[in-house]
Formats: C-alpha cells, sequence, structure tokens
C-alpha cells in the first residue's frame, strides 16, 4: 500500500515544528511498510499533482506568508483542494493554515483575505491590543476517533499561539473541547473543526508527535479511501509518545 501526502507550502508555513507532522505520518507509515510520498505543494506545483494526494497537511504562518499563500490557493488550487475533500480526502491543517480554508481571516492589519470557504468558519485578528492567544493547550475529542484496533485517548494536547480567532457555522463541527487553553476564540470552548475528513486545528506541538491516535486515524482512513477496504494498522510501541502526551496534559 502507499500514500501520497501533499505538504502545502512547506517554506511559507510551518511555524513551531508543523513540518514535524510530516515526519511523523511518514515514520509511522514506513514502519508497518506502507511507502508514503511527500509531495511539496508550492506555487509551481501542478493541478495533477495535487489531484493526486490522499492526505494533504498544512502548518501555521504570520499574516504575510498567509495572504502570498491565500493568493496562489484563489488562483487555482484552492478548487483543486475542495474537491479532494469532498471526495473524503484527508486533511490536517494547524492554526494558519485553516485560517486560509474557512469564509475569510481578518488580519492583525484589518485586511480582509478571502479563504477558500471549506470549513464554514470565519477568522478575525483584533489587532495589536488584543493579546494573543498563546499557551498549552488540552481539549476533549469525540469518539468518532475511536476505531477499535487504534490507540485511543479522549484528548488531544498542542501548543497555540495565535491572534486570530474563529468563529464556527453550522457547517462544520468542532474538533475538540477546550479543557485547558484558548482553542478557536477564548469563548466558545470550541477548539478546530470538522468537514468530511479534515481536522483544522490551533494546536502546534509538532501536533502529531504528541498525539499518534490522530496520526493513526489519518493514516488508517486515508489507506481505507484509497483501497475501499478496511485497512488493519500494526499497533506501534507508543510508550513515549503517550509519556509527552500526558505531561503535557498535566501541564
Ligand atoms: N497569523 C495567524 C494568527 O496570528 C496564525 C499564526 C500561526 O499560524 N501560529 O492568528
Amino acid at each position: 500500500m502507499n500514500l501520497i501526502v501533499g505538504w502545502l507550502y512547506p517554506d511559507l508555513m510551518s511555524t513551531y515544528g508543523d513540518r514535524g507532522n510530516i515526519v511523523v505520518l511518514k515514520k509511522r507509515c514506513e514502519w508497518r511498510g506502507i511507502d508514503v510520498k511527500i509531495c511539496s505543494i508550492t506555487f509551481d506545483t501542478s493541478e495533477q499533482d495535487i489531484q493526486q494526494c490522499d492526505i494533504v497537511i498544512g502548518g501555521g504562518a504570520q499574516d504575510r506568508q498567509q495572504k502570498l499563500v491565500i493568493e496562489d490557493l484563489r488562483r487555482r488550487k484552492g478548487g483543486i483542494l475542495k474537491e479532494l475533500f469532498n471526495e473524503n480526502k484527508v486533511g490536517l491543517f494547524v492554526c494558519g493554515s485553516p485560517q486560509l480554508l474557512g469564509h475569510y481571516y481578518m488580519t492583525g492589519d484589518g485586511e480582509k483575505l478571502q479563504g477558500l470557504g471549506i470549513f464554514d468558519m470565519v477568522t478575525k485578528h483584533f489587532g495589536k491590543d488584543k493579546p494573543r492567544c498563546i499557551g498549552n493547550l488540552v481539549a476533549e475529542i469525540s469518539d468518532r476517533f475511536k476505531v477499535s484496533h487504534l490507540p485511543f485517548r479522549p484528548t488531544i494536547v498542542g501548543f497555540e499561539n495565535h491572534g486570530g480567532r474563529t468563529y464556527l457555522g453550522n457547517g462544520v463541527s468542532s474538533f475538540a473541547r477546550v479543557i485547558k487553553g484558548f482553542g478557536n476564540n477564548g469563548e466558545d470552548g470550541t477548539e478546530g473543526a470538522m468537514y468530511k475528513h479534515c481536522i483544522a486545528t490551533y494546536a502546534h506541538g509538532p501536533f502529531l508527535s504528541k498525539n499518534p491516535h490522530i496520526a493513526d486515524w489519518l493514516i488508517y482512513t486515508a489507506l481505507s479511501i484509497k483501497y475501499k477496504k478496511t485497512v488493519h494498522l500494526d499497533p506501534l510501541p507508543d510508550d513515549l509518545e503517550w509519556k509527552a502526551h500526558e505531561y503535557a496534559c498535566s501541564l
């Protein structure tokens, strides 16, 4: 079996170790004999290359980089990504990238960046005078991530640092409920968003290194969709990963 992982703008969108999510996905596949090809999605990437991706990963970025990225996405790639996700392809987007996949992101300077509208949500940065949402994040996920033979914990952990505050519409569910930290906006207890098989989260970390259950859920879901059958993933020795997870929960 094999998977093609699309990586959105590696040079522009990888804050707080987000590139580690690619490393974790790749290693957890390789340890199980699953081949992985990483397809960096940059300004020059062809539409055909994007169409072949089974999983798409996006990281965080500051407003300046986000502006460059959304201009390119809106030119031609955004429509293809939308099609992929509507066909149930899998995605994980951290902080700055999901802000661009909502209806709009209002930057710290008050500029409205029109998003791709994949997630029914909007994000507003209220400017430098409003404190950023910074710190460790712990949140509770739903049972939908429980797959009988895969590792599972009801929590996710990560580190958040964002000025933008995200507000969900009715067309998405939140990814998790905040236990500790700010999550989407520090007001309504929601953290991240889910649309079909795409996860948006504010958790950096890198996220997947401390949340192996979500890494395996992404791999399992992508393979099941690609090969149109229920796949079995061999268990991996995750003691260190769970220690990191538990430590982050205790902070
Ligand atoms: N520029 C965005 C914000 O501050 C995203 C930051 C990030 O990706 N860490 O809200």
